[in-house]
């Protein structure tokens, strides 16, 4: 599959000065320049607090910001409720914690929301469901509960249900930093086949390898800065600041 020549041309997300606090004191994002292009992979990584989740939520408009212009898919995040309803359909997360409701099936986790938000058909959902868990290669699983399942399949059922929506955006927020260690590779490898498939990914995970291994662009971000963006050729072996050699130090 590739991306639409309409995505790859222009910018998907514009982030054009950012600021964000929260409450009076905390200033979470500063002056936040980026922009992805349709079909990019971004992987952001940096310490924790460096607002990270804050500005990945602030993609599909969980988080609200003060001062700048964040575009999603031409529309300006702000007030308008219709812009954010327009990007939300366009956008699909994953978390650290699956999020998963614990009293339905896998399949019924699955088709909640096309059927009920999206209004399509009961059968055409169920369908489509099936088709994204055979995708992150867990059809067998589609009658059980999600506390029947390990970790790792959860993670990989909380993929399928964002897919469900048809995202043209997929946004990862430390999607294996919950698992047992052994579950890891089995959800990044659907990840990287997403990757394969021209989804626009932004991707907040300490997992280097993955992020050499798929990303277009290593965005590393510390105290509510985008201190630097880079390839991960570039990022990971010169590193520009001290606080990303210092970040990188820590890691390896
Ligand atoms: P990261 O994902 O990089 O760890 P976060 O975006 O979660 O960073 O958080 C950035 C900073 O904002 C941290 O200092 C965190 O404690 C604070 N923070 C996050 N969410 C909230 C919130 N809802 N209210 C107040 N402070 C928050
Ligand atoms: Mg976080």
């Amino acid at each position: 599959m590739s991306s639409t020549p309409s995505d790859s041309n222009a910018s998907l997300i514009e982030f054009d000065k950012v600021n964000k606090w929260y409450g009076d004191g905390l200033h979470v994002l500063r002056d936040i320049e980026l922009s992805v292009r349709g079909g990019e992979r971004l992987v952001i990584c940096g310490p924790s607090g460096s607002g990270k989740s804050t500005l990945l939520r602030c993609v599909n408009a969980l988080e609200d910001y003060q001062e700048g212009r964040l575009t999603v898919a031409g529309h300006l995040l702000g007030d308008d409720l219709k812009s954010i309803e327009a990007v939300r359909r366009q956008v699909g997360m994953v978390f650290q914690q699956f999020n998963l409701f614990p009293h339905l099936t896998v399949l019924e986790n699955l088709t909640l929301a096309p059927v009920w938000v999206a209004g399509v058909s009961p059968a055409a959902a169920r369908e489509q469901a099936m088709a994204q868990l055979e995708r992150v290669r867990i059809a067998e699983q589609a009658d059980k509960y999600p506390l029947q399942l390990s970790g790792g399949q959860q993670q990989r059922v909380a993929i399928a249900r964002a897919l469900c929506l048809k995202p043209r955006i997929m946004l990862f927020d430390e999607p294996t930093s919950a698992l047992d260690p052994e579950m890891v590779k089995e959800v990044l490898d659907v990840m990287v086949d997403l990757a394969g498939q021209g989804m626009t990914l932004l991707c907040v995970t300490h997992e280097m390898g993955f992020a050499r291994a798929v990303a277009d662009r290593i965005v590393f971000m510390d105290e509510g800065q985008v201190m630097e963006e880079g390839t991960p050729q570039d990022f990971f072996s010169s590193p520009q600041t001290e606080r990303g050699r210092d970040f990188l130090s820590k890691l390896l």
